[in-house]
């Protein structure tokens, strides 16, 4: 079996994303590439650059591939017909798994309230991206469902354009919502017990069906690091016990699974984790002519 033919068995679409224009010849040789590997017409294409560049990419490339511009608001432009609203998805975490350096962000929840911006600077995209200034997402359901999938995040980051654009009282009450989620000045975040982060990563990679080589050889190096510690006598011979039926076991992973409450209450009881002040990082532009008094004091407050 060739390339060609793992592709087309093994995927139904590819979906290739774009960023800056300045990435162009990078992005148009990635198409490219796909294009010799899986039929065109399981091409989609879209993001930023694609939306910008849509008449010149054209000419670059093979016209059975699908161009998508603008926002995915609606999973049937991509004809699923189950009509979700993609672009408030939460990330997918768990791509940070597949890299092998760590991701110097990555214990931050990434979200967005709004799209758009009330001003229309000539030199900037955001007013042909996205035209209309809106508030999107609910930031209470987004960190919520981000804490349930892929477990507490220590800081937020939020990606809005120009958070500046809600007026006073609309930004009262987004900063009061993010107050409620635990970014206030006194509540302290605790890092949870790391077994429970790899556990909540190999049980969905286990539904999902996906390989999980690279979290299941660090849970393993973790437990075994764990080894080390000093524990009540019945603890380590306990913990001693199912590390070997692990080491002996084929498949492993089940093992794991068939101990995780053992395995769980055992590093827990000496799991002593220090709080840490958290974080509210308005990462994207705040346009000073938006500022007012009131405005800085609600974020400040
Ligand atoms: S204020 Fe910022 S986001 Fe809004 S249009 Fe101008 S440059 Fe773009």
């Amino acid at each position: 079996m060739d390339s060609k033919d793992f592709l087309e068995n093994q995927y139904d679409r590819v979906y290739i994303t774009s960023l800056f224009t300045f990435y162009y010849s990078q992005t148009i040789k990635t198409i490219k590439n796909y294009e010799k590997l899986i039929s065109p017409e399981r091409i989609f294409i879209g993001g930023i650059m694609v939306s910008l560049l849509k008449e010149k990419i054209k000419g670059d490339i093979d016209d059975r591939v699908t161009i998508l511009t603008g926002l995915l608001t609606d999973s049937c432009i991509l004809k699923l017909g189950d009509s979700v609203n993609i672009d408030i998805l939460p990330l997918d975490y768990s791509i940070l798994d597949d890299i092998v350096y760590k991701y110097p962000a990555g214990d931050n929840y990434f979200a967005y309230i709004s799209r758009g911006c009330t001003n229309k600077c000539k030199f900037c995209a955001v007013p042909i991206l996205e035209p209309k200034f809106c508030m999107t997402n609910n930031i209470v359901n987004q960190i919520k469902r981000i804490s349930k999938e892929f477990g507490e995040k220590k800081n937020l980051l939020l990606l809005d354009n120009n958070i500046l654009s809600f007026s006073e009282r609309e930004l009262e009450e987004i900063v009061s919502d993010i107050e409620r989620l635990g970014f206030d000045k006194e509540t302290k975040f605790y890092k949870e017990l790391p077994l429970k982060q790899f556990l909540r990563k190999l049980h969905k990679y286990k539904r999902e069906t996906v390989a999980s080589i690279n979290v299941l050889s660090e849970t393993l190096c973790y437990l075994k690091e764990k080894e080390k510690i000093k524990k009540t006598k019945i603890y380590q011979e306990k913990y001693l016990e199912i590390l070997e039926k692990i080491d002996r076991a084929d498949d492993k992973l089940q093992i794991i699974f068939e101990n995780e409450k053992e395995l769980i209450e055992i590093l827990d009881y000496y799991h002593h984790p220090v709080g840490s002040r958290r974080a509210v990082d308005f990462n994207q532009g705040m346009d000073a002519r938006q500022l007012t008094d009131k405005k800085m004091k609600i974020i400040m407050d």
